[in-house]
């Protein structure tokens, strides 16, 4: 599964906090908001119960609402509050009195739910055909005899009011986690900038770039003590790598004079007469391997050298499609010996500028790998060619491949890959050469590899300009 970034963890935990926050601050809002309707509504309704009471007249047997019709203050009180209302034998349940409205909508108890109601005052909610209602009951007593008054308010407003806070709560909410984890994470790119800028840099110093330093933005914060650290650590590699390659270099060097002498001997004794068969086997493999370690100590030499930016390059007009077909003549000995096909397909001359002992040495390199690497019976091929302002040198084979994990690192001085590592003779120098002569031209090389059916090694170069190509043919 693919890992989350720390920006996107960052904006999600921001997003998600607000969200959380925002949405309990908007239940608190909306159960307050609701809970005010409801002290102010009960103290309506207990209000108008009381005073509806008052206005109430048993003299005449039949209980009836009297009042003066000239004061308009209770005029109004007595319309808005006997809108709905239902006088009950607290005794029997009987409905003794209610206003219009109410008997019109059948809003009255029956005689059992007005008993259960006699215990104690209390509010109920109805919603009679979508309109909702709320209704106080209290106890009174006149003459010891006792009634139940029950009023109702209609709720409509509060309701709606309610349901308008919650709808736009439903609404901001969101908005407002949207545009805060929008905000979120433009912030969260900011800060992480100089992060990922340390990141490129330090990226770009590799063991052949370890003079190179991470930039410091002189804010003295954080960021620039981690870059400050970082760069004592590469100061602290590049020292020590330093006496590393100088090592090499010293070693390498010391060793060649042994070797050559040691080579020369071997060489002598072998074509001294009256050997026995064991003792040429065992001066011929001495000389394998004096061989193998005189080319190890030349590689190291080379490269230690190149590092130390000893190597003069002979730049002159060369023709890589010549280089490449002489080169194929010249290692078909051995592809020959190991059941190899190799082939040239070098069409149309193509002219580099260039050092015509380093790009042979790098062609044999890469034509010596394609061979080791493939089976009898596989193939080699190199061509050469012109893209745009390019030219291009490639070498294919039909070999074992290289598995993905190894790809990025065949480059890399002493890396060998866990397959050839134990079949197949080598130091994993050869390629970090290559490498090396092709960037020293001013080119680029890459490889794409499928596992069990081959390599391609491309190389690409500058091509020389025509006038000087034109000069080159003039003169062949
Ligand atoms: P070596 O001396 O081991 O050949 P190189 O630097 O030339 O060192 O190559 C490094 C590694 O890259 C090799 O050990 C091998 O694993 C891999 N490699 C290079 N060329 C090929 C190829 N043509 N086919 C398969 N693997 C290759």
């Amino acid at each position: 599964m693919r890992r989350l970034s720390f920006r996107t963890k960052l904006t999600l935990f921001y997003a998600a906090l607000l969200a959380v926050v925002m949405g309990g601050a908007g239940s608190l809002l909306y159960r307050s908001a609701a809970a005010r309707f409801d002290a102010v509504i009960n103290a309506r309704l207990t209000g108008l119960c009381s005073g509806l009471w008052g206005y109430i007249d048993f003299t005449g047997g039949q209980p009836v609402i009297t009042y003066d019709p000239e004061q308009h203050e209770i005029l109004h009180f007595v319309r808005s509050g006997a809108r709905y209302y239902q006088l009950y034998d607290g005794e029997d349940g009987r409905v003794l009195a209610q206003s219009d409205d109410s008997a019109l909508m059948h809003l009255e108890l029956s005689p059992a739910q007005v008993i259960k109601s006699v215990g104690s005052p209390r509010f109920e909610d109805v919603e009679i055909r979508g309109v909702p209602l709320r209704f106080y009951s209290a106890l009174f007593h006149y003459n010891r005899h006792h009634y139940l008054l029950r009023v109702g308010t209609v709720l409509e407003e509060e309701v709606s009011e309610l349901a308008e806070l919650r709808n736009i709560l439903l609404v901001l909410i969101p908005v407002v986690t949207i545009f805060a984890a929008l905000a979120g994470w433009w912030l969260a790119g900011r800060v992480l900038r100089p992060l990922q800028a340390l990141q490129s840099a330090a990226q770009a110093i590799g063991i052949t770039h370890l003079d190179r330093r991470l930039p410091l933005r002189g804010t003295n914060d954080e960021l620039d003590a981690l870059a400050q650290t970082f760069n004592e650590v590469f100061a602290r590699l590049e020292t020590s790598v330093g006496r590393i390659k100088q090592f090499t270099a010293n070693i390498s060097h010391e060793l060649r004079t042994p070797l050559v002498v040691l080579q020369g001997e071997t060489e002598i004794a072998l074509m001294k007469p009256g050997l026995t068969e064991e003792c040429r086997q065992i001066l011929s493999s001495q000389l394998e391997e004096f061989d193998k370690l005189r080319k190890l100590t030349n590689q190291l030499l080379t490269l230690a050298q190149a590092d130390a930016g000893q190597i003069r390059l002979q730049k002159e007009v060369v023709d890589i499609s010549a280089l490449a077909c002489a080169l194929r003549d010249h290692a078909e000995v051995l592809a020959a010996s190991r059941g190899i096909d190799l082939c040239a397909k070098c069409p149309a001359p193509v002219a580099v500028a260039g050092d015509s002992s380093w790009l042979e040495r790098m062609v044999l390199n890469l034509l010596d790998n394609a061979i080791k690497f493939t089976a009898p019976g596989g193939r080699v091929e190199i061509a050469t060619g012109s893209s745009g302002a390019h030219a291009y040198i490639q070498v294919s084979d039909t070999g074992i491949g290289i598995s993905a994990e190894s790809l990025p690192h065949i480059f890399d001085r002493f890396y060998r890959s866990d397959s050839s590592r134990s079949e197949v003779e080598g130091a994993g120098l050869g390629l970090s050469l290559v490498k090396w002569i092709v960037e020293a031209h001013g080119g680029s090389i890459h490889a794409t590899s499928t596992l069990g059916a081959g390599s391609q090694f491309t190389v690409l170069l500058p091509l020389s300009s025509k006038a000087s190509f034109a000069a080159y043919a003039a003169g062949r």
